[in-house]
């Protein structure tokens, strides 16, 4: 058997894995990384970029499909229709794009890439099986493990035929008649929300008494407002019990205990994801574990020597930029360079529509830990980039501290408020206060404009409202 030897070994080629392979070749660390599937892993090959692409498509198809009638823009559209295999074929070319890109940034760092599934013997050896068939040996002194993760299944309704995870539901190039979301969280509600605007009858299973049980009632409710307003069907309090005999419908139970059919072509099963952990001998390690995640330290230690746990491997928050980070700070601290993980926001943004944004405490959080705080929200009905988009649904929120007006969270819900998300998280990793951020001049018309108004707000003298 082949046997190679190098300083950091990475297993798993998603944004966790490559950002932290493309960091430790810029700073001259002998790396290799192995991927057993496709480089891009989750996020780019199944997941945010993807979900993004048919988000925009389904996005671009309503708002034909809407200039059909009457409109006040008094825009005239004769019959739109959508040619699922092309836009599928596009969406594949933007995911190509992207994972091309990382095969070429790994290549310019030097980072030997090992096409094969990893198998862990020890600390640091392991084994591959490589995609010609050449069974390979890696030693090295370093094992960053980034495995990612996978779909939870539900045991009685498991994937397969007409019962799908979000990665088929991302590829499908039919239409299905009725599609039955179970699960309102991010995937649920992002893939639920497009396959609507694409023409497709949809319904919502919640076990939860709310969509997006982690986010708050008045963040929720323009989502909520914008699910009726589409044409989605939702069933709060509600579990999905399985399948019709047929396998024509799903079978729900709501809170109350009654039972009933909801007619489905097609079941996207949307109800979480879990670390990977199994099939790769992990177990041989006998790591500690955090639940169902490999625990670890604030420098992404695992509970054995030089060995490393980064991204969805690793636990919540299971979002793609928060893996970035983590693996470039691993590449850092092989390096040699002093280095701990300790942001005071990790952004998050869901994509429906209208799209939400939370970085940092919120208020309730802010409370739970002992601050008083100041909360204000800017609507995004006074906002003149947002009227004259048509979006003035929504709002930003800001939480500052009573005592020193520190800026500690920021919500935000409406038509591209993600894009608000780096002003949140520079505002809040530079201890800015509400002074700073309403003191900044804003770009006229802009959704930012909002961002500072919250802020003056929170003051008592906003200027727009
Ligand atoms: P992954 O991206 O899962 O990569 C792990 C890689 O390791 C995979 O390529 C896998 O093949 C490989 N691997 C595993 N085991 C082995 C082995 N033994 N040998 C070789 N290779 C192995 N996050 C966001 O921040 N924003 C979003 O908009 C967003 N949208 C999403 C939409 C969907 C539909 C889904 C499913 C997820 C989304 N996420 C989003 C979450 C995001 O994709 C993950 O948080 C992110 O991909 C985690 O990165 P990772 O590097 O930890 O793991
Ligand atoms: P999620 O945790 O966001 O939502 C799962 C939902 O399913 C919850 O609302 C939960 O109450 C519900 N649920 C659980 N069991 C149920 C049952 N038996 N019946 C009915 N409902 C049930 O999970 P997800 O949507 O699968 O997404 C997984 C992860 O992927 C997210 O947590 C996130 O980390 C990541 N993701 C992020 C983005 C983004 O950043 N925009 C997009 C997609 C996915």
């Amino acid at each position: 058997m082949q046997v190679k030897q190098t300083t950091l070994l990475v297993i798993g080629g998603g944004p966790g894995g490559y950002v932290a392979a493309i960091r430790a070749g810029q700073l001259g660390v002998p790396t290799m990384l192995v991927e057993g599937d496709k480089l891009g892993g989750t996020c780019l090959n199944i997941g945010c970029i993807p979900s993004k692409a048919l988000i925009h498509l389904a996005d671009e198809f309503a708002q034909a499909c809407r200039f059909t009638g009457d409109n006040p823009l008094g825009i005239r559209v004769q019959e739109p229709a959508l040619d699922l295999v092309k836009a599928q074929k596009w969406k594949d070319g933007v995911v190509g794009k992207l994972t091309g890109g990382v095969g070429a940034l790994l290549r310019k760092n030097g980072v030997q890439v090992v096409q094969g599934w990893a198998t862990v013997l020890d600390g640091k050896t392991v084994e591959v099986k490589t995609k010609e068939g050449e069974p390979l040996r890696i030693q090295c002194e370093h094992l960053l493990l980034a495995t990612g993760s996978v779909p939870v299944n539900l045991p009685h309704l498991p994937a397969g035929g007409n019962v799908v995870t979000s990665t088929e539901a991302l590829a499908l190039t039919q239409k299905p008649r009725h599609l039955v979301v179970v699960g309102a969280g991010y995937i649920g509600l992002e893939l639920g929300i497009a396959w609507r605007k694409m023409g497709v009858d949809v319904a919502v299973v919640e076990a939860a008494a709310t969509v997006l049980p982690t986010y708050d009632e008045e963040l929720t409710k323009p989502v909520l407002a914008s699910l009726r307003k589409l044409g989605i069907t939702l069933h709060l309090n509600t579990t999905a019990e399985g399948l019709t005999e047929r396998g024509d419908g799903l079978r729900a139970r709501s809170s109350n205990a009654d039972e009933f059919v909801l007619p489905a072509d097609k079941v996207l099963v949307a109800v979480g994801r879990k670390p990977r952990t199994e099939g790769f001998g992990l177990e041989s390690l006998q790591l500690d574990m955090a639940g169902r995640a490999v625990k670890i330290d604030e420098q992404c230690r695992t509970s054995m020597r030089n060995v490393w746990a980064i991204g969805d491997l690793a636990g919540e928050p299971m979002l793609a930029h928060r893996a970035m980070a983590q693996g470039e700070m691993v590449a850092e601290i092989v390096a040699g360079k002093k280095r701990r993980f300790a942001p005071m926001a990790i952004p998050a943004v869901c994509f429906t529509d209208p799209e939400l944004v939370v970085a940092g405490m919120t208020p309730s959080e802010a409370q739970a830990k002992g601050l008083d705080v100041l909360v204000s929200q800017f609507p995004f009905a006074a906002n003149g980039r947002a009227l004259s988009m048509e979006g003035a649904e929504g709002f930003v929120r800001v939480v500052a501290r009573k005592d020193t007006h520190q800026v500690v969270g920021w919500q935000a819900v409406g038509q591209g408020v993600s894009e608000l998300s780096a002003a949140f998280t520079y505002a809040i990793e530079m201890g800015a206060r509400l002074e700073d951020v309403g003191g900044i001049i804003h770009a006229h018309p802009t959704l930012g404009e909002a961002v500072q108004e919250s802020a003056l707000r929170a003051l008592g003298h906003a200027l727009h409202i």
